[in-house]
């Protein structure tokens, strides 16, 4: 009997088939823990946390204050050390894959060097790595080309607005070809316009580099947007409450968020998040404002 074909296995080398129907797992995290100050107050940011990420996949995490979306990132990242449970990176343990420069990091603040001109800025790390110049340059002169600021190669951060000064920072977390971005609230500093101008670019960037991204974010529309996926995290203590895929074809553009299934989705995040809200409501809590307020405009 002869085996059936793959309709995508005629054209393509069967290397790279082979690559797009295994699914590389990016991310593991089982049993995820985290309490700080376990022997005073003990607040426990996150508890019981499983997650997996495949490779090329852009998921969010969304969630009140506090939920510990900022510390299962940084669990992910090596910046911090679990209480429970392990986290995987390219099948690695995290720090491993820290070490390998296995992925690179984003945060709210871009914190740029402003003695250094943008190119040097983005060459920082390599330098720290003993790269040789001439590798520094090229690869410099094509992430900053990615990011569209050749042009500002030679200006200094602060000749740069908001949106670009980001721009760099995410060209930098690029420069070791990392599989992985890890981003913070990296556009929660921006106002709504260019926060939508920096979504559109992302979306670019991550279709170019495919990388596969995890991202938090405090805004709806930023989730539902950009996501494959969107994690949706509840507080006290931190857990995944919901996943939501998002099944909005690629590539995503201005039109996007004129479709009415963009706009289902958006409902679908909010009512999950309203949930939330009430639960913490009736448990005496504060609701977080800037969700409130996202949910209602
Ligand atoms: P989010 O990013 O979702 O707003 P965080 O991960 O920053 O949430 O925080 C989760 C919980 O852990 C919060 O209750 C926060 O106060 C607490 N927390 C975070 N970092 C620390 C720390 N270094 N020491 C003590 N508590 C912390
Ligand atoms: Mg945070």
């Amino acid at each position: 009997m002869t085996a059936q074909p793959q309709p995508t296995s005629s054209s393509a080398p069967s290397g790279s088939s082979e690559r797009r129907t295994s699914v590389r797992r990016v991310v593991e995290a089982r049993g995820l823990g985290k309490t700080f100050d376990p022997d005073g107050a003990g607040v426990t940011a996150l508890e019981n946390v499983d997650l997996e990420v495949s490779a090329g996949e852009f998921v969010s995490l969304i969630g009140p204050s506090g939920c510990g979306k900022s510390t299962l990132l940084r669990l992910i990242g090596d910046l911090t050390d679990a209480t429970t449970g392990e986290v995987l990176v390219n099948g690695r343990p995290a720090r491993q894959a820290r070490l390998g420069r296995e992925y690179g990091m984003v945060f709210q603040a871009p914190v740029l060097m402003d003695w250094r001109t943008v190119a040097r800025n983005v060459e920082l790390p390599l330098e720290v790595m003993r790269f040789p110049k001439a590798e520094r340059e090229r690869r410099s002169s094509r992430l900053l080309r990615l990011v569209e600021l050749d042009d500002f190669a030679g200006k200094y951060p602060w000749q740069l607005s908001g949106g670009m000064q980001q721009r760099v920072a995410i060209a930098r977390a690029l420069a070791f070809d990392p599989k992985l971005l890890l981003m913070d609230e990296p556009f929660g500093a921006l106002d709504e316009m260019t926060r939508e101008r920096m979504n559109l670019e992302l979306m670019r960037i991550w279709r170019e580099t495919e990388t596969t991204i995890l991202f938090v974010t405090h805004s709806i529309p930023e989730a539902v947007f950009l996501s494959t996926r969107v994690v949706v995290m509840s507080p006290r203590p931190g857990r995944i409450n919901r996943v939501i895929d998002i099944d909005l074809p690629h590539p995503r553009t201005f039109d996007t968020r004129e479709q009415r299934r963009y706009f289902e989705l958006v409902i679908e995040v909010r009512e999950a998040l309203r949930g939330i809200e009430m639960a913490v409501d009736a448990d005496g809590g504060r609701p977080d404002e800037r969700i409130v307020a996202e949910g209602l405009s």
